[in-house]
C-alpha cells in the first residue's frame, strides 16, 4: 500500500518530526530481502520470492538518498540491515561512501555474521563503527534447528572477529522460542559475560513469512528475566536507556549489562527515533507499517539533481509526520503487514 502523505500543521523543520513529538535521527537500511539462513521466526524453509534485481535500488541510489538523509534531514546513525546486508556485493563501497558524508553518520550493521570473519579488517576501515550479531544459541544442533542452517562456527567466528576488529562491544541479539532455546538464555548470558559481549534479547514480533508467532507461544521480557534471574543478579540501568529500545539491566552489580527489547509486552513506541528504507526504495515509517512512501519512483523520474533530492526530502518528511503513535500489535484490529521482517530490514 502506497501512501498520500499529508503534511498540513508540521512547520518548517527540516527534521523528520511527527506530529505525537518524536524526531526520527536513525535511519534502518535494508540492503537486500535475501539471506543464506531460514530462521523460522523469519523466513520459510524455501525461502520467499526474492525481489527482482531491478528493483531493488543501486549503490548510486543508495548513497542518494541516504545522503538527503544526512545532509537536509538530520539522520545521524545509519544501521545497514536486511534480509543478510553482507550478501550486497557493493557493501564496502556503500560504508565508505557513506562514512564519507559530512556531517559523518554513525555506521553499524545487523547481521547473521556468516562470512563476516574474513571481512572484518575490510569493513572497519571502509568505515564501520558498530555491530550486532545473531546468536541464538550455542549449541549446534539447537542453531540448526532455528536457521535451519549448520552455521554456528561461523558466526562465533564473526564475534571474535568483530571484537578484534576494535567493534567493541560487540553485540549479539537473541530472540528466545518456547522449547527451543528459552533454557538456554543463562548459559547465552554467561557466554557474552565472558567474552565481553553485550547481550540483547528481542521479543519475537509478528512479523515472520509463515505468520506462526502467537502471544501465548512467545516468551515474554517477563519471562526472560525470570530465567536470568534464577543465575544473575539483575537491577535495572535506569540511565541507559536513552534512545535505546533495550532495557538495559546491571548483572551482578555490573559494570556488564544486559538488554531486553520488550516490543510487544512494553512497547517503546513513544521514544522511537527511526525511520526505513527498504532495498527496493520504499520508506517505512515503522517495522509494524502497513503504508510505505516509494522514493524509487522519485529517483528514477528524471529532471534535475537538486530539484529530486529536495522532492524526496519533502515526501520523507511529510511521511513522518504521519507516523502512528504505536505499532498497535495489542489493537484488535492489529493486522501484521505485508512484508515479512526479512523484507522490510530488522
Ligand atoms: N539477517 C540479519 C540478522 O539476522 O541479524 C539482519 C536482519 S534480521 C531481520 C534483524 C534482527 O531481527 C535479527 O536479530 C533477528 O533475530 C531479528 N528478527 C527476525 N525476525 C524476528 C521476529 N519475528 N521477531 C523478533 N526479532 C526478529
Ligand atoms: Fe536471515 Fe536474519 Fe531472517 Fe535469520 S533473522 S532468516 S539471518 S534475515
Amino acid at each position: 500500500m502506497s501512501a498520500t502523505p499529508d503534511a498540513a500543521g508540521r512547520g518548517d523543520s527540516p527534521h523528520l518530526i511527527d506530529r505525537h513529538g518524536r524526531r526520527a535521527r536513525d535511519l534502518r537500511v535494508s540492503l537486500t530481502d535475501r539471506c543464506n539462513l531460514r530462521c523460522t521466526y523469519c523466513m520459510p524453509a524455501d525461502g520467499l520470492d526474492w525481489q527482482p534485481a531491478g528493483e531493488l535500488l543501486t549503490d548510486d541510489e543508495l548513497v542518494r538518498v541516504i545522503t538527503v538523509a544526512v545532509q537536509r534531514l538530520g539522520i545521524e546513525e545509519i544501521r545497514f540491515t536486511g534480509g543478510e546486508p553482507l550478501l550486497r556485493k557493493g557493501l564496502a563501497g556503500i560504508l565508505a561512501r557513506v562514512g564519507a558524508l559530512r556531517p559523518r553518520p554513525e555506521l553499524s550493521l545487523t547481521t547473521n555474521g556468516i562470512g563476516f570473519a574474513r571481512r572484518a579488517d575490510e569493513f572497519v576501515a571502509a568505515g564501520l563503527d558498530r555491530i550486532n550479531i545473531s546468536l541464538d544459541s550455542l549449541d549446534a544442533d539447537t542453531f540448526e534447528r532455528i536457521t535451519r542452517r549448520r552455521r554456528l562456527p561461523d558466526v562465533l567466528a564473526a564475534l571474535e572477529a568483530a571484537a578484534t576488529a576494535g567493534l567493541t562491544p560487540v553485540k549479539i541479539n537473541v530472540v528466545l522460542l518456547r522449547g527451543v532455546n528459552d533454557h538456554e538464555a543463562p548459559d547465552l548470558l554467561r557466554f557474552a559475560l565472558d567474552h565481553g559481549y553485550q547481550l540483547r534479547f528481542i521479543e519475537q514480533m509478528p512479523l515472520d513469512a509463515g505468520h506462526i508467532w502467537s502471544r501465548e507461544r512467545m516468551v515474554t521480557a517477563d519471562e526472560i528475566q525470570q530465567r536470568l534471574s534464577a543465575r544473575f543478579d539483575l537491577t535495572p540501568d535506569p540511565g541507559a536507556r536513552l534512545g535505546e529500545p533495550a532495557e538495559l539491566f546491571r548483572v551482578d552489580g555490573g559494570p556488564a549489562t544486559v538488554g531486553i527489547i520488550a516490543s510487544v509486552t512494553r512497547p517503546f513506541c513513544g521514544d522511537c527515533d527511526r525511520t526505513r528504507l527498504t532495498a527496493d526504495g520504499q520508506i517505512r515509517t515503522c517495522l509494524f507499517s502497513r503504508a510505505e512512501t516509494d522514493l524509487r519512483a522519485i529517483l528514477r523520474g528524471g529532471g534535475p539533481a537538486d530539484r529530486i533530492d529536495e522532492d524526496i526530502a519533502r515526501l520523507w518528511r511529510a511521511t513522518t509526520w504521519g507516523k502512528l503513535p504505536g505499532h498497535g500489535i495489542d489493537d484488535p484490529s492489529f493486522l501484521q503487514p505485508d512484508r515479512p521482517m526479512s523484507a522490510i530490514g530488522g
